[in-house]
């Protein structure tokens, strides 16, 4: 299998340099050039635990990996004991009010965020990936972050041999929870900083050190290059193909659906589109999706561009309950558009040439007529994402978090717009405790200033029991305090690499 550009299809990558790389010369994102088709082996794959399941898909992909290579980074990945239980993901049906819904639990991972799904095993593609094509090279990964990737790539990385990891995050983007979690952050090759400003000064600040040709130089001459741990990577969206897969085959194992042919819909609470690009990949290789379901909150970008054609990007920012969905640009909506206009790249070059230069771009009718037909777009507010927290709670006795509840609103709209009840895997994306003033403060009257109390009262009313590892930060020393300009950031970054050269 090899991996072409969105950007120049002539461009033919094997699996390790793709994920070596992350981002193709030319700015453009690498794809498959071709998707397998599974479905003559779905009864056998139906019968294999999660593990199992990866090593098969990732053989289809991977195909410079050795099958022992393959096998090695899942085993070390998904391993029992670092996602809390026998299989990495939990499917839960809430069904009491008539809905045809499943929650598919995501975040029983380290940091309590989907990410793990991803981040506990980019490492090891990237160690394998980086054996294959710069043997003597040290990884330093540059992360920008609104808060649950930075966290997921710190514990992905820590310690990880011929790495360092440095975490930029906004200062005030953040939940509180989740800055705990990152300036608490234990490993000898980690490092955290606040910046000052939004996400998107800080991503920004980190694309200009990406491509800055003297940081660039001065890495090489310490032997190091830089890589990226974002959903750009091939790397990380792979790894989230496979759990669609294994849900859908749960349907089949406990008889909510009756044949490996039954139709089902995916809702995902959606950011910069990568994990319901996911998704779109899963039906391309033969898994039965009726409509993907595409949920935003008020930064609703998406939403427009499925039901107009039209992405703009001119529009307010809003900081919401939801913060890992606030972005204004989905980087992986490029890949799709690169699927639905049958991979012209001149076509994908032109929108995000426009993009970049104007902040806005129409498809042509071709293209959105597929993304009509494929996808539902909804958004709900921070209001109807608090409503829906509190409703599942009376009616289903379950406790989610922000990001979920809007695709769980989003569901709703869609069945009352189409009535189709067929089964609706829903993405639960993060752990409720994640956002405790956020949900408490849907559940109940005005919360503490204090995250543990907080965390204690939503344990209390909801009989449920927080993870423990965010319950634990309460005891763990803060290591990190650094808070600088957007400005100051490249030399951060080489004071951070270049200040151990032993
Ligand atoms: C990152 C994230 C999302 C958005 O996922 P994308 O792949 O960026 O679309 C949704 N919910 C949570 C909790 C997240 O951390």
């Amino acid at each position: 299998m090899l991996y072409q550009s969105t950007r120049n299809s002539s461009v033919k990558k094997k699996a390790s340099e793709v994920i070596a790389k992350g981002i193709s010369e030319e700015g453009g994102l690498f794809v498959p050039e071709n998707l397998p088709d599974l479905q003559e082996h779905f009864s056998q794959m139906a019968e294999m635990n999660y593990r199992e399941l990866a090593k098969y898909i990732f053989s289809k992909f991977l195909t410079d990996f050795t099958p022992e290579e393959i096998s090695a980074c899942v085993e070390n990945a998904y391993a029992s004991d670092r996602f809390n239980g026998e299989e990495p993901v939990r499917l839960v049906p809430l069904t009491k009010t008539g809905e045809n819904k499943y929650l598919l639990e995501l975040w029983h991972g380290p940091t309590c965020a989907f990410k793990d799904m991803a981040l506990q095993i980019l490492p090891h593609f990237l160690t394998v990936s980086l054996q294959k094509t710069a043997p003597e090279k040290q990884v330093v990964i540059l992360v920008a972050t609104s808060g649950d990737t930075g966290k997921a790539a710190l514990e992905g990385f820590r310690d990880v041999p011929d790495t360092k990891i440095l975490v930029f995050y906004p200062q005030d983007g953040v939940s509180p929870m989740q800055q705990r979690q990152m300036c608490t952050q234990e490993g000898d090759n980690v490092c955290v900083c606040a910046v000052k400003g939004n996400f998107d000064d800080t991503q920004t600040g980190v694309k200009q050190i990406f491509t800055d040709k003297r940081i660039g130089a001065l890495l090489d001459e310490q032997n190091m290059l830089f890589s990226s741990a974002n959903s750009i990577n091939w790397g990380r969206l792979l790894p989230q193909v496979v759990y669609y897969f294994y849900s859908y085959f749960d349907l089949f194992r406990n008889g909510t659906i009756k044949s490996l042919e039954e139709k089902i819909n995916i809702a995902v609470p959606t950011g910069n589109f990568g994990n319901i690009l996911a998704a779109y990949y899963a039906s391309k290789m033969g898994l039965p999706v009726k409509r993907f379901l595409c949920a935003s909150n008020s930064n609703n970008v998406l939403t427009d561009f499925i039901r107009t054609g039209v992405y703009d990007r001119r529009r307010e920012f809003y900081t919401t309950s939801s913060p890992s969905m606030d972005i204004l640009v989905s980087s992986n909506l490029e890949r799709l558009l690169y699927a639905l206009a049958e991979e012209d790249c001149s076509s994908v070059s032109g929108w995000m040439e426009e993009l970049a230069s104007t902040g806005k771009y129409e498809v042509n009718q071709k293209v959105f007529c597929k993304v009509k037909e494929l996808f539902f777009g909804g958004f709900c507010d921070d209001n109807e994402t608090a409503a829906v927290i509190r409703e599942l709670l009376e009616e289903e006795n379950y406790l989610c978090d922000p990001h979920t509840a809007v695709a769980v609103n989003v569901y709703r709209q869609y069945l009352q717009e189409t009535g189709d009840t067929a089964p609706t895997i829903i993405a639960s994306t993060a752990s409720p405790y994640k956002f405790v003033q956020n949900v408490l403060g849907a559940v109940a009257d005005a919360s503490d200033p204090d995250e543990f109390s907080n965390l204690n009262r939503l344990e209390l009313l909801s009989h449920t029991d927080a993870p423990s590892q965010l319950r634990g930060l309460k005891d763990k020393t803060v290591r990190f305090t650094d808070c600088i300009t957007k400005e100051q950031m490249a030399e951060f970054v080489l004071q951070a690499v270049c200040s151990d050269r032993s």
